[in-house]
């Protein structure tokens, strides 16, 4: 067996060793390749202490200096693409191919973007002239950030916190995920390489009810971004509700894809099949229920299944790989409970699970697969139609008119996103309103402008990110009012 992996914290810009380590597992294996560091509450206090520190002279930093240092950070990650994406693969079970192609361009734009939007975002003021007094703002930095992200995609999320956050002049804990932290551990050389000043940048590596919970409850960390389980988002807003904390959550989703008889066809079916399989499901925005127009029911089902079941399931390191393996063996045992509830509910497996024999090359044997899966002859309530899966199973049902489907798409708790699929641009600026989700892509998906606010609604979460809407979240703004 190859050596394991150490992932040691990152504290006051060095590698600092924990006093106990938990196993990481490599998904596409079911075998222990990493010790991470299980981080104390102690030893995370050591973390904002040294993030304390660091914030006097971060927060003065010119923002130039800062954009400078970020766009740095960028290109060294970007000098190391296929290590990063090799590593976040073994980490997570996602194909490598996936991981080249989004997950680490998208980690290098985030720190690109908030390098230079900030350039032009924090500089402004607002400058109210009255006859008596003269009002402007300022935006400063808040202090010490509390970043916690999920598996699913690791660095992709964890950036999107880091990038906004220190670019704002903040500093920052960071707490990965326990199950994806070792790509985290590159992210820190090149932190070091970079030059990042000591402090500014802290990363705590363990799990969440004690590291996670730990840093929430820190009192002397302001602000918490989080992203990651609906469940977990309610625990952490209970057990911080006395601190007076600035929280922006992200969380669950349950996302409908609507598809009328007027779409086109091929381009909807194509695109359905990557918003609901790609990264196996596991991406808080993939679609996993289908409403479809009854006149194209059959037609749309007998495509989308060909489509599901021509999908390359298998080693993540195989180029021709769509569905790499879940995250752990407890999450395929709950996605696979959701198949069989709904198989013994009545339901069809249409493809995937239980119903295709799957072949696996031997060194993924004991690896946590499940074939992309649809189920049809369902109702809405379900639990398949109404809880989160996170897995490559997505449920297709008919509709017949706008109504019906808008009541049936709302009638989860989750409000994240959902795609609409019509030629009919009355229709759509008719439903998207009506629509509860936080964000609506017609006849596309996950196409992002990080410029547009990101988040979720009802019990997806609370807050937005991106763009101006990250520096929001990461300042101060303060008003100044002189009076003449
Ligand atoms: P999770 O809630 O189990 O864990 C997320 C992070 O929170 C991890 O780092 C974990 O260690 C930490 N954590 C757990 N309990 C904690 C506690 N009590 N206090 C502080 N931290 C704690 O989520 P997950 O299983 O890692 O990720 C999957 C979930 O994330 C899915 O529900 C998915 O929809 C959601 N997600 C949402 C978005 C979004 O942008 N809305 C994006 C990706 C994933």
């Amino acid at each position: 067996m190859s050596q394991l992996v150490t992932v040691n914290n990152f504290i006051d810009g060095k590698f600092v060793t924990t006093k106990e380590y938990l196993d990481s597992f490599d998904p596409s294996t079911g075998q222990v390749w990493a010790r991470v560091s299980n981080s104390s509450a102690d030893e995370v206090d050591t973390a904002v202490q040294a993030a304390e520190k660091a914030f006097p002279q971060w927060s003065v930093t010119p923002v130039e200096q800062r954009s400078k240092l970020m766009l740095k950070i960028a290109d060294l990650i970007e000098a190391r693409l296929d290590e990063f994406a090799e590593v976040e693969s073994h980490d997570q079970g996602k194909p490598v191919s996936l991981a080249k192609r989004i997950d680490i361009p998208r980690l290098i734009h985030n720190f690109r973007y908030f390098a230079t939007y900030c350039l032009h975002d924090l500089n402004s003021s607002t400058v109210q002239l009255e006859a008596s007094a003269t009002n402007y703002t300022v935006k400063c930095p808040v202090g010490v950030a509390g970043l916690i992200s999920p598996w699913n995609l690791p660095l992709y999320l964890l950036s999107f916190k880091i990038a906004p956050a220190i670019a704002c002049g903040n500093t920052v804990v960071a707490k990965p995920s326990e199950m994806t932290s070792v790509s985290t551990q590159l992210l820190c050389q090149v932190f070091q390489e970079a030059g990042v000043p000591k402090g500014v940048i802290n990363i705590v590596y363990g799990y969440g009810w004690t590291a996670g919970t730990a840093l929430v409850e820190h009192p002397r960390v302001p602000l918490i971004s989080f992203t990651g389980g609906t469940a977990t988002g309610e625990v952490i807003r209970k057990s911080a509700a006395h601190l007076n904390k600035r929280f922006s959550l992200e969380l669950g989703g349950k996302n409908p894809a609507i598809i009328f008889d007027d779409c086109s066809f091929e381009k909807c079916v194509e695109t359905t099949i990557r918003s609901s399989f790609v990264n196996q499901g596991e991406v808080c925005l993939c679609t996993s229920r289908i409403f479809v127009q009854r006149g194209i029911y059959e037609k749309f089902l007998e495509a989308f299944v060909a489509k599901a079941k021509a999908l390359v399931v298998g080693d993540p390191k195989d180029p021709n790989t769509f569905c790499g393996a879940l995250i752990s063996k407890q999450h395929r045992e709950k996605v696979v409970g959701y198949i069989e509830g709904a198989r013994s509910g009545g339901a069809t497996i249409r493809c995937g699970h239980g119903v295709e024999h799957l072949s696996l090359p031997d060194r993924c044997q004991n690896g946590y697969f499940v074939q992309p899966t649809v189920i049809s002859d369902l109702p809405d309530s379900a639990p398949a139609m109404m809880d989160e899966i996170f897995g490559p199973v997505t449920c297709v049902v008919p509709f017949d008119d706008e109504a019906e489907v808008i009541q049936r798409a709302n009638s989860v708790r989750y409000g994240l996103c959902a795609t609409l699929w019509t030629e009919n641009v009355s229709r759509v600026h008719r439903m998207s309103p009506k629509l509860e989700s936080a964000t609506i892509w017609v006849n596309c998906w996950l196409v992002r402008d990080l410029n547009m606010p990101f988040g979720g609604m009802k019990d997806s979460g609370t807050g937005k990110e991106g763009g101006k809407y990250s520096t929001e979240f990461f300042t101060q703004e303060k008003t100044i009012c002189i009076q003449h």
